[in-house]
């Protein structure tokens, strides 16, 4: 997906249209520095906005996603292609995520073991011991809950019985048994409860 040619083609659609970047901006409910953006091919508009945009500019979500208006008769070809590229760039940004997830777990748990051991093996009094303990515990738990949502939107949780690959929500994923990232989850669909493993595609 060219960023760059959307932006381009959203900027050309607003003339079109005779609409100003701050005209389009109220309309759309956001500021006017996201349709800047937008058109200067920094970023693509959000999945909620793209609707109510391309309803204003009078193209389609495809025509967005090409950055022209797509012919009729290439426009099944474009749409695969345009939904082709929208998975590969769901499947880096999934990676990405699950790569922090393992940072930000690391993190907090040296920081934990090293309030743990500093509180066991250094001379303090009681309370500072207790406390640094807290400190620990803390930023850990905060850092756990926050990793486990990020593992939980990224990519899918497939069911080993019938293979049915689906996102739980934050609360099964929080409460279920696991190791690493295979958990314990009763599938929504075959209903059995089982080991579902983490995948990036569906
Ligand atoms: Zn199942």
């Amino acid at each position: 997906m060219d960023q760059i040619k959307i932006g381009k083609f959203i900027s050309l659609k607003r003339n079109e249209k005779n609409i100003t970047q701050s005209e389009l901006a109220e309309k759309l409910n956001i500021t006017d520095r996201a349709i800047s953006k937008w058109e200067n091919g920094v970023c693509l508009p959000d999945a909620n906005n793209m609707p109510d945009l391309c309803k204003i500019l009078d193209i389609t979500i495809n025509d967005l996603f090409s950055g022209e208006v797509v012919d009729m008769k290439d426009n099944e070809k474009k749409l695969e292609q345009n939904l082709l590229e929208m998975a590969i760039i769901k499947e880096q940004r999934d990676k990405e995520l699950l790569s922090i997830e393992i940072f930000i777990g690391v993190i907090v748990s040296i920081i934990m073991l090293a309030c743990v051991f500093i509180a066991s093996f250094v001379n303090m009094q009681d309370w500072l011991r207790v406390a640094l303990i807290i400190l620990g515990i803390i930023p850990f738990a905060i850092g756990i809950c926050y990793a486990i949502r990020i593992e939980q939107i990224a990519g899918y949780y497939e069911c080993n019985n019938c293979h049915y690959k689906y996102v739980p929500t934050y609360k099964k994923v929080l409460f279920s048994t696991h190791i690493n990232r295979t958990r314990k989850i009763k599938c929504p669909k075959c209903h059995k409860k089982n080991w579902h493993k983490k995948v990036i595609t569906k």
